[in-house]
């Protein structure tokens, strides 16, 4: 995918910016994770909602 610069949704700084797969806001890196191609609001709630059996962190 190629760069996108504009504001990001969640912070409002300027930069490179990525698509969340489920809201499809524009973030930018630091709000984005590339892991699961979510914003990290949707990815937190998609965390929320798994019930993982060992936590990552
Ligand atoms: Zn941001
Ligand atoms: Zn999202």
């Amino acid at each position: 995918m190629a760069d996108v610069v504009g504001l990001c949704d969640i912070c409002g700084r300027p930069g490179s910016m990525c698509t969340c797969q489920l809201c499809g806001r524009f973030v930018c890196e630091r709000c984005y994770e590339h892991r699961h191609s979510l914003c990290i609001e949707c990815a937190h709630q998609k965390r929320r909602s798994d019930t993982p059996s060992h936590p990552i962190e």
